[in-house]
């Protein structure tokens, strides 16, 4: 595979950019069309991608429907009788500066809260957010991660320091954890990955999911679990492999810290018994743990399925010591340290040493992961006295009102905020309780990129050009972010005024001044995407200002990785080898591989202070040891466990509004075992109504064969409150913001007490 960009003469008629609906970002070529020329008349796979190399699923085809729907045209700001009036840029941003700068006077920057900086597409617009709330002092703020990741983030910085993917596509054993890559994808081209692990019959798949899921259909072995008790399923996982003695030695004791205390712990862990508890016969288990065991290479990949279910962070925990005990780290076809070119999220390495040093929320106290406040938490640190209480919010490409658990309680804590500001899109459900809302344009209007860029070992990041010119009146979010930071005072035209002059002289003379100026001013270095968006900025080719962030993340990743830089096929000395790449990701409209890593290199990227993998995390020893005590998910007044949330054929996000983008499932049915519909008497197409004990709704049915008795499924991203109606049900109406993981606050969307009953009582 060529690593340089594509030299292939462009078609003009074709525009490059990427799907936005799932973390893959796979390259689309878009042709315009219509009447207006602005139509996504047609899009096919772009074969110039060099990560998804042509390869799409059905959601990106249906992109016009993201494009064309209702949308903002104008800075709104809230009147007295809740309406709402447009007003000019002008006004809007001197009067939200001047809103957050009297809330931090009066209670310091601390008690502003940023939510949000992108979705599953746009994280560049973010990216200059920190100059913003570096400029207010706000300190506090979470995003989707938070209520998804964090556990697993945790876990990663408490065993290795570092964040850590399997290479699904070379593993011989591909172990799939509460995961459905065949619609939630995660790995690049999955559906054809999937197939050719299949179709191999020296490789397999593994999965543990309640769900006889497409992937289970795949799958060699599937683990069908009880929901919610994936703990139980892979504890005994982790007890089959040190029982019967298939620890991978002498790896493991080269490489690890603390395997002898782990072994005792699990040599007590009766199998039978978790066999019961997680509804898996124990030959099924004990199978498939000889199966990775006895695999020359195994990847791993959790997901929501566990990350969002009882026990979340203890089931990271057990996941890992699958694949460390059997030593499948470092080597192809197991677990990597990609090489990041922006990181989304803090690192949470060993060397603060013990959970005592971990930040902790203002009000409850509730565990920062990754710089980031558990999404459950944030109402309860709003609907408070407490004095630290969140006054004021920002909102940014985020929709906490519909996408957090418990909405209800979500919105009262909204309600309650002195000052509420969002900058999206559309008019989103959070928006509409905003005192302003900042219109910013699509992400096909503007430049944008993402930051999901773990692919190993060639690792590629995407640049995307705008396919089609914004609306006059929006503004892209790094001119919002710089315009707020002036308004605050915190960055003069003075001070920049010799950095553009650098910027002037060529790209080498601004790194110098650039790098010298930020050295010698702390206050300007907090403020450093703004600042290269306002000086390097406009000097950039095609309009390209707000690439500018990523000159820095250029040549920070050039500094800490030259030889996976140089690999990748750039070449000079010094500030030369940053420049190379940043010129190389401006000038490859189809994406560009900016890494190329040797597998041996993950190891040299375990942060814990002896470099090794430390297996024990205390917290979740002991969670582990009360395992058997956990209370039964279900009672005799909710019987069933509802999947609040579950990823299908046409589901994404919220950022679709539109439901008729949808080709099947419209309403967003709720699955139901064939036992349970016979028991109901129902069938495709009835209703019923489904109880929690935050919520009711009316759902109709879906009958699926692959469903467990007593589990039942709703899809993610439903019931967007829109002027013609919701379609479908907004799964937050029905989860409880209290449901959460002891360890990192994350939600319990996947095992929700529920009952269902008939619609006449
Ligand atoms: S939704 Fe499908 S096409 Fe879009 S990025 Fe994900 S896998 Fe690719």
């Amino acid at each position: 595979m060529s690593l340089a960009p594509s030299t292939a003469a462009p078609d003009p008629a074709w525009h490059p950019s990427a799907c936005i609906l799932c973390e893959c970002n796979c390259g689309v070529e878009i042709r315009l069309g219509g009447v207006t020329g602005t139509r996504f008349e047609r899009i096919r796979g772009d074969k110039a991608h060099p990560a998804s190399r042509g390869y799409t699923c059905e959601k990106a085809l249906r992109l016009d429907h993201y494009q064309h729907q209702p949308r903002l045209t104008a800075p709104l700001r809230r009147r007295p009788d809740g309406t709402f009036e447009e007003i000019d840029w002008d006004t809007a941003i001197r009067e939200v500066a001047a809103r957050f700068a009297a809330v931090r006077d009066a209670f310091g920057g601390e008690a502003i809260f940023y939510y949000g900086g992108g979705g599953q597409g746009n994280h560049l617009g973010g990216g200059y957010s920190g100059a913003t709330l570096r400029a207010l002092g706000a300190r506090f703020r979470a995003n989707a991660l938070s209520q998804e990741k964090t556990g697993e983030f945790w876990v990663n910085g408490r065993m290795l320091g570092a964040i850590v993917r399997g290479d699904v596509e070379h593993a011989e054993v591909a172990l799939f954890v509460g995961k459905n890559p065949w619609q939630s994808h995660g790995v690049a081209r999955a559906r054809v990955v999937l197939k050719e692990i299949a179709n191999d019959p020296s490789r397999s798949i593994v999965v543990i999911d309640p769900r006889r899921t497409e992937t289970a259909e795949l799958a060699d072995h599937h683990l069908q679990v009880l929901p919610g008790t994936d703990a139980f399923c892979l504890s005994a996982l982790v007890a089959v492999i040190v029982q019967e003695g298939l620890v991978r030695r002498p790896w493991v004791d080269d490489h690890t810290v603390g395997a002898a205390e782990v072994e005792e712990l699990f040599r007590g862990i009766d199998v039978a018994e978790h066999s019961r508890r997680c509804g898996v016969p124990e030959e099924q288990l004990r199978a498939a743990a000889r199966r990775i065991a006895a695999a020359s290479s195994v990847a791993v990949f959790e997901d929501l399925g566990i990350q969002m279910n009882r026990h979340s962070t203890l089931n990271s925990w057990l996941e890992k010591l699958i694949w460390v005990l059997t030593g499948n780290f470092g080597v192809p076809g197991g677990q990597y340290v990609p090489t990041p070119l922006v990181s989304l999220v803090r690192s949470e390495g060993r060397r603060s040493g013990s959970a005592g040093a971990e930040s902790r929320s203002p009000v409850v106290g509730a565990r920062i992961i990754g710089g980031l406040v558990p999404c459950n938490a944030i109402p309860d640190e709003i609907l408070t006295d407490h004095p630290a209480r969140y006054r004021a919010m920002l909102v940014e490409s985020g929709n906490p009102a519909h996408s957090l658990a418990d909405s209800k309680r979500m919105r009262e804590a909204l309600d309650a905020l002195d000052l509420l500001v969002v900058i999206d899109v559309a008019m989103t459900e959070t928006a509409r309780l905003a005192d302003y809302v900042l219109p910013a344009p699509t992400q096909f209007e503007k430049w944008e990129a993402t930051f999901f860029n773990f692919d190993f070992p060639h690792n590629v990041f995407h640049l995307r050009r705008p396919v089609l010119p914004a609306p006059s009146n929006v503004l892209p979010e790094p001119e919002i972010h710089a315009r707020l930071v002036e308004a605050l005072g915190a960055v003069t035209d003075e001070q920049l005024a010799p950095l553009r002059d650098a910027a002037a002289r060529g790209r080498i003379a601004f790194a110098e001044a650039f790098f010298a100026a930020t050295a010698g001013d702390p206050r300007l270095a907090a403020l450093a995407p703004v600042v290269l968006y306002r000086t390097l900025g406009p000097t950039l080719p095609d309009g390209a200002a707000s690439a500018a962030l990523l000159w820095g993340a250029a040549h920070r990743c050039a500094l800490a990785w030259p030889e996976s830089v140089r690999r990748a096929g750039f070449g000079g000395e010094g500030l030369e080898l940053g420049e190379a790449l940043f010129d190389a990701i401006l000038a490859s409209p189809h994406g560009v591989t900016f890494s190329v890593d040797d597998w041996g290199d993950s190891f040299g990227r375990v942060r814990t202070p002896d470099q090794r993998i430390h297996l024990v995390i205390p917290e979740l020893v002991t969670e582990l040891q009360g395992l058997a005590a956990a209370p039964p998910i279900t009672s005799p007044e909710f019987p069933f466990v509802l999947s609040a949330g579950e990823r299908r054929s046409f589901t994404a996000n919220t950022i679709i509004r539109d439901p008729a983008w949808r080709k099947r499932d419209a309403a967003g049915a709720l699955r139901v075992s064939t036992g349970d519909a016979a028991e109901l008497g129902v069938g495709d197409g009835d209703r019923l109504r489904l109880i929690t004990g935050r919520g009711e709704v009316e759902v109709s049915v879906e009958v699926d064969e692959g469903m467990q008795r007593g589990h039942v499924a709703l899809p993610n991203g439903m019931g967007l409150d829109e002027p013609d109606g919701r379609a479908g049900v907004a799964p937050n109406e029905l989860t409880d913001h209290r449901h959460r993981d002891p360890v990192a606050g994350t939600p319990w969307h996947k095992s929700v007490p529920a009952r269902l009953e008939p619609l006449e009582r």
